[in-house]
C-alpha cells in the first residue's frame, strides 16, 4: 500500500514538475558526495560562474556569449531550507575563509536567460539541490527488516578490521536485554555508543568507510529525534518482540527511520533529479593510503547503488524518472600542478569504471573530471639548490596539524609530487590497490589553502573567482540544455 501512495506522491511532484516546465524548462541538478568533499564550494561557485561569468571556454553557451544573465528565484520547495548563496559567497570573498559545509539537505533556484544558436530568447530554470552523499547509503535499509539490519550491523562491528572500534558499543550490548521493557535511557545510551562507533570506524580507519545508517553520521535537522535513537540488538533467530521490549522499541524506530526519514527522502528528492554531480575528494583518499583508497571505492559502489534500478522492487516505481547523466568530479585539484591534473582524472576513471563495472549499467550518460570549484594556488617554479622545480603556491591556513608556523598571511610554496601517469600502477587487477606511494614516490600530503583574494567590483558584485575546469563540469551537466 504504501508502494502505492509514494507512486502517487511522486506522479503528484513529476506532475508539477512538468506542469512548471510549461512555463519555462526545468532541471533538477543534484549536487552530492561526501562531508568535505567540497559540496558548498561546489554549488557556490556553480551559482557564482553563471551568474557572474569568467573564464569558462568549455562551457560553450557561456563562451559563444549566448547567456544574457542569471537570476536567483524563490524556489518551488517551501519544506526545504535554502542554499545560503550569498552568507557563502561573501565568506569566500570577504573574509577569504571557506564556507559552512554542507550539513543537510538545501535547494536554490536559479533562472538563466540564453540565446539559443537558432536565435531567439529562452529561458532555463536550473533547481540546485545540495545534500549529503551519506544518505545514499540507507537505500538498502529500504528492503531490511529490522532483524537483518541488526545481524548485518553486528556481524560487521565484530569483524576483525572493525571490532577494536565497536568495543564500547558491544560491551553495552552485551549488558542489553531485547526482551527487556522498553528503556529510553537505555534505548540513547545504546544510540549514542553505535553512533560513536561508526563515526569511528569513518574517522579513525582514515578512511570513508560508511555503513549506515547515514543519518547516524550526518543527521541534518533530526539530531536527538526518537527516529534517530536506536541502534541494533543481539537477537536470537525467529523471536518475536515481546510488545513493550526494548526490542520492539529499536524495531518500531527503525520503522520510523525509514519511513519518515529515508523514503520520503529518496522520494521527494533523490527521485526528481535530473542530473546528478558526484563530488569525491581522491586527494584526501590517495594521501591516506591503499586502504583509503579501497574504501574509497566501495563507497562509490554504495552511492552507485542508488543510480541502479532494481526492476522487481518499490524502487522501480520510485525510478522510473531517470537520472540522465551523472558527473564524478575529483574535487580540489589546486593542490596538484597541471601536469597531474589528467592523471588524477585517470585515477578517478578507473575508481568509478571499476564501480560501475560491478553494477549492472547505471543507465545514465556517465564522465568524470578533476576540478577545483575555486582555485585557491598558482603556479611557480621555486628554486631547490640548483635546480628549478614546480610548486603550488598559496596562502596556508593559520593553525593547521604540525605545522604551527602558518600565520594565514603569507603565502608558501609546496612540492605536490607527480601523480603516475597511468593509473594502472596503483590497481591490481587482483588484489585492488597497490601500496600508492611505492608506486608513484610521491608524497601528496597537503596543506590547505586559504581562498583566493577576490575583488568586488564598483557596484559590490564579487568578480569571476579563479577556478579549474569548472567550465568542464558545467558543459557535461547544463551545456546541452542551452543550445
Ligand atoms: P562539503 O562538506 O561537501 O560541503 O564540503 P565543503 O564545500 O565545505 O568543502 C570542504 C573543505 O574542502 C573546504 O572547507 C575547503 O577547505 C576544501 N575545498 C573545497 N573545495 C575546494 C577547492 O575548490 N579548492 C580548495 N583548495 N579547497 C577546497
Amino acid at each position: 500500500f504504501e508502494d502505492l501512495v509514494d507512486e502517487a506522491r511522486l506522479t503528484a511532484l513529476t506532475l508539477l514538475d512538468r506542469a512548471g516546465e510549461l512555463t519555462s524548462p526545468t532541471l533538477r541538478l543534484g549536487v552530492t558526495g561526501l562531508s568535505r568533499s567540497g559540496k558548498t564550494v561546489f554549488t557556490t561557485a556553480l551559482i557564482h560562474a553563471l551568474m557572474r561569468g569568467g573564464r569558462l571556454p568549455v562551457f560553450r553557451a557561456m563562451h559563444e556569449g549566448r547567456i544574457a544573465g542569471a537570476h536567483l528565484e524563490p524556489q518551488p520547495d517551501d519544506g526545504v531550507p535554502r542554499f545560503d548563496y550569498e552568507g557563502h559567497l561573501a565568506a569566500l570573498v570577504d573574509e577569504r575563509r571557506w564556507p559552512e559545509s554542507t550539513k543537510r539537505i538545501s535547494e536554490l533556484r536559479l533562472v538563466v536567460d540564453y540565446a539559443p544558436q537558432r536565435g531567439g530568447r529562452r529561458s532555463l530554470t536550473l533547481d540546485i539541490v545540495d545534500y549529503p552523499g551519506e544518505w545514499l547509503l540507507d537505500l538498502p535499509l529500504l528492503d531490511q527488516s529490522y532483524a537483518q539490519f541488526a545481524a548485518n550491523s553486528l556481524n560487521l562491528a565484530r569483524a576483525p578490521a572493525l571490532r577494536p572500534l565497536a568495543g564500547p558499543f558491544l560491551a553495552a550490548l552485551g549488558l542489553a536485554a531485547p526482551s527487556a521493557p522498553a528503556d529510553e535511557t537505555e534505548a540513547r545510551r545504546l544510540a549514542s555508543l553505535f553512533t560513536d562507533y561508526l563515526a569511528a570506524c569513518r574517522a579513525e580507519t582514515v578512511s570513508m568507510s560508511l555503513l549506515p545508517p547515514g543519518r547516524f553520521l550526518m543527521p541534518g535537522d533530526l539530531e536527538g529525534s526518537p527516529a534517530l535513537t536506536f541502534a541494533p540488538l543481539d537477537l536470537s533467530e525467529g523471536i518475536e518482540a515481546p510488545a513493550d521490549s526494548l526490542h520492539a522499541m529499536m524495531e518500531r524506530r527503525f520503522e520510523s527511520y525509514k519511513e519518515r526519514v529515508v523514503r520520503p527522502f529518496f522520494r521527494d528528492h533523490f527521485a526528481r533529479l535530473d542530473r546528478q554531480i558526484v563530488l569525491i575528494d581522491v586527494l584526501s583518499a590517495l594521501n591516506a593510503g591503499p586502504a583509503a583508497l579501497a574504501d574509497l571505492e566501495a563507497a562509490l559502489d554504495g552511492i552507485l547503488a542508488a543510480f541502479r534500478v532494481g526492476r522487481n522492487s518499490w524502487l522501480s516505481a520510485l525510478f522510473r524518472h531517470r537520472i540522465g547523466k551523472v558527473l564524478f568530479a575529483a574535487t580540489k585539484a589546486d593542490h596538484l600542478h597541471h601536469t597531474s591534473h589528467d592523471p588524477l582524472e585517470a585515477i578517478l576513471r578507473r575508481l568509478v569504471e571499476r564501480a560501475l563495472g560491478r553494477a549492472e549499467g547505471a543507465g545514465a550518460e556517465i564522465d568524470v573530471v578533476a576540478l577545483a570549484a575555486v582555485r585557491a594556488t598558482r603556479e611557480a617554479m621555486v628554486k631547490r639548490g640548483r635546480a628549478h622545480l614546480p610548486a603550488i603556491v598559496g596562502v596556508p591556513e593559520a593553525g593547521q596539524h604540525g605545522a604551527d608556523d602558518f600565520d594565514g598571511l603569507a603565502e608558501a610554496a609546496v612540492f605536490p609530487g607527480d601523480l603516475p601517469e597511468n593509473p594502472s600502477a596503483l590497481f591490481d587487477p587482483a588484489l585492488g590497490f597497490n601500496g600508492l606511494s611505492d608506486a608513484a614516490g610521491g608524497d601528496f600530503r597537503f596543506l590547505r589553502f586559504r581562498p583566493p583574494v577576490v575583488e568586488r567590483n564598483a557596484e559590490g558584485l564579487a568578480l569571476p573567482m579563479p577556478h579549474i575546469r569548472l567550465d568542464r563540469a558545467l558543459e557535461f551537466l547544463l551545456g546541452d540544455r542551452l543550445k
